[in-house]
């Protein structure tokens, strides 16, 4: 969408700090980290959030979660533990509506959040 952010982070028209690539999906670090790692990792396809998952594209959403295994490994997140976040439409504070999970850890993390 000639519109979305993510989207044109994903064409190469907005730059971005790449972390992950393949045909499915691309994974980048947040401009505005929250914590020592923090990494968006998103569907090249444009979905809108978590609101939009069906039976025609949870494949990339399956697939994703494996890339997020991987990039936790990478970035050696896996031992301490790690969080994975979607924030869906207004009362989950979604700024950017192009699906997205964030990769976030580094440091100790409070439940529940604010
Ligand atoms: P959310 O608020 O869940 O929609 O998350 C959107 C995230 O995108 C925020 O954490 C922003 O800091 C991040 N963000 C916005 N613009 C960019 C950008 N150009 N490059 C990297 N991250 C971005």
């Amino acid at each position: 969408m000639d519109d979305c952010l993510f989207c044109r982070i994903i064409s190469g028209e907005v730059p971005s700090n790449k972390v992950y690539e393949d045909s499915l999906c691309y994974a980048f670090r947040d401009i505005n980290p929250q914590a020592p790692t923090h990494i968006l990792v998103i569907p090249k396809q444009h979905i809108e959030s978590v609101s939009d998952i069906n039976s025609e594209n949870s494949a990339v959403v399956a697939h994703i979660f494996e890339v997020i295994a991987k990039i936790a490994k990478d970035e050696g997140l896996t031992e301490k533990g790690y969080r994975v976040v979607s924030n869906i439409g207004e009362y989950g504070q979604q700024s950017v509506k192009h699906l997205h999970f964030h990769v976030i850890g580094g440091r100790q993390f409070g439940w529940p959040p604010g």
